[in-house]
């Protein structure tokens, strides 16, 4: 834990002289290089206020994303197996002193039911996330049901890729985790300001603050490399979260090699019995919300940024310009939410409630309209492009050859078989434009894949 420095976070943060615009300016356009930036440079964007300066940080970011990502936009639901936990995090309707919830734990037949659900509605990659229990959800637990989740077919449509949040474990328990063919691993510290951290898990095994914090280092010795890290914005100062979750970022990069696959940016919001969402001790308004997704963007231009259904629809569309790579569509935090109709009682046994509640489908239709490309590829794990692979892709501009005719064929693949009867025709013709607008060296395989796609055969990808 050591390598979160309070003492130097705390005095960038005072820092008057980082009120200067020219020092501002100069960041950005650093940023706009796309090597990242330091720590320092990434405090220096927080003073940020005059609105001139705003708005070259916001659309430095969107070129910076533009730049590395394209329009891609990739999407995925989260599936919940279980509310059991042993844990008090004070935010959290799953903690054990909340007895106004039904606590339940998905059957693997149950959690089959609930994927076939996802697969039905079009997602094609999973966030399994749980509760912590030593008994609700052990490990044999989780394998036995990726294993059923994998191997559920729909007329040729699959789960592709299952990531996972679940607690840290040890290093042995890594080696099993990464056996069960799993994506991403993902953990959030939730803050990386150790008193606040003490205070918001009085008890249960995650009050060990720095068993958390070094996790992705056990995970990637197990051999897990795609790691994502994250910060539950809204329980200590966010400038503080940015900054120590950019520290934790370099950490990465420097003992292992590779730095964060993605970065969460998880907001506090309203839970079940839970003293610290209903009265958030640093709540977090849109706009600094904002001005944090793009310094992400700037800062580490190559890790992908997940917005989760936590926002509410407007703001989610107006964050997708600023570097959001990764967003969640269709999601439910309670155990078998997605096979039940009745969304009153679901709701109720929910970790937390979230802000957009519309269909995978309307939010695919959203980001169409908004001229983002709806991405289902999961294909870079499947070819063993993770970990430092793909960051040397993404650093050298080659991830953008390989995923946009991806994105495109998945996106297809979407409209043949989910898309609902009112799609608007104009989507088809924008996948097309976009087919014609590649180089010609891709331009011509994607159309091999889509005609593949076209004669019934799924899963096509480079
Ligand atoms: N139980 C495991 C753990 O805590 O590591 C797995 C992840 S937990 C089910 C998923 C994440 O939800 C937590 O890491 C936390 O950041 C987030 N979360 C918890 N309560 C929340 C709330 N009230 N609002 C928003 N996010 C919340
Ligand atoms: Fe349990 Fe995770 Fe919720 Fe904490 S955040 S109470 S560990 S489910």
């Amino acid at each position: 834990m050591e390598f979160i420095d309070e003492k130097y976070i705390n005095a960038l943060i005072e820092d008057k002289s980082f009120n200067d615009k020219n020092l501002q300016l100069a960041a950005i356009e650093k940023a706009r290089l796309r090597k990242g930036i330091s720590l320092k440079e990434s405090a220096i964007l927080l003073n940020i206020t005059d609105n001139e300066l705003l708005d070259k940080l916001f659309s430095a970011a969107k070129e910076i994303k533009e730049n590395i990502y394209g329009n891609r936009l990739v999407m995925f639901a989260p599936l919940y197996l279980t509310n059991a936990c042993v844990n008090n995090c004070l935010y959290c309707a799953f903690r054990i002193d909340n007895k106004d919830i039904v606590r339940k734990t998905l059957t693997i037949d149950e959690i089959e039911q609930e994927a076939r659900q996802l697969i039905m509605d079009g997602h094609k990659r999973l966030l399994l996330v749980c509760g912590e229990h030593p008994k609700e959800s052990n490990l044999d637990y989780i394998g036995e049901a990726i294993k059923r989740i994998y191997s559920i077919n729909y007329n040729g449509n699959n789960i592709r890729r299952v990531n996972v949040n679940i607690a840290p474990l040890t290093a042995e328990e890594f080696k099993k985790l990464h056996s069960f063919e799993i994506g991403t691993y993902q953990i959030f510290q939730e803050t990386y300001h150790y008193e606040t951290y003490t205070k918001m898990h009085p008890s249960g095994p995650k009050k060990d603050f720095a068993f958390r914090l070094h996790a992705p280092e056990r995970a990637f010795e197990a051999g897990i490399d795609d790691l994502g890290i994250g910060a539950l914005f809204g329980l200590t100062d966010y400038r503080f979260e940015l900054l120590a979750m950019l520290m934790h970022a370099e950490y990465m990069e420097k003992t292992l090699g590779v730095g964060p696959h993605t970065i969460s940016i998880p907001r506090l919001e309203p839970a079940s019995n839970a003293p610290a969402a209903n009265k958030i001790p640093n709540a977090v308004d849109d706009f600094a919300f904002k001005k944090i997704i793009a310094i992400l963007r700037l800062a580490v231009p190559y890790t992908g940024i997940i917005l989760s259904t936590r926002e509410k629809p407007e703001l989610r569309s107006e964050l997708f310009s600023v570097g959001v790579s990764q967003i969640s569509a269709g999601s439910k935090t309670t155990p078998g939410a997605y096979k039940k109709t009745d969304n009153k009682s679901n709701s109720e046994f929910g970790q937390f409630q979230l802000g957009d509640h519309r269909s995978l489908d309307q939010v695919v239709k959203d980001v169409c309209n908004l001229g983002f490309l709806p991405s289902f590829c999961t294909a870079c794990y499947r070819s063993g492009r993770t970990g430092d692979r793909f960051m040397e892709l993404a650093k050298t501009g080659k991830i953008g050859e390989i995923c946009t005719p991806n994105a495109l064929a998945t996106f297809k693949e979407y409209l043949l078989d989910f898309a609902s009867d009112d799609y608007s025709a104009n989507s088809e013709k924008a996948l097309l434009e976009q087919v014609e607008r590649l180089p010609e060296k891709t331009k011509n395989a994607t159309k091999k894949m889509i005609t593949k796609l076209e004669n019934g055969e799924r899963d096509v990808y480079f």
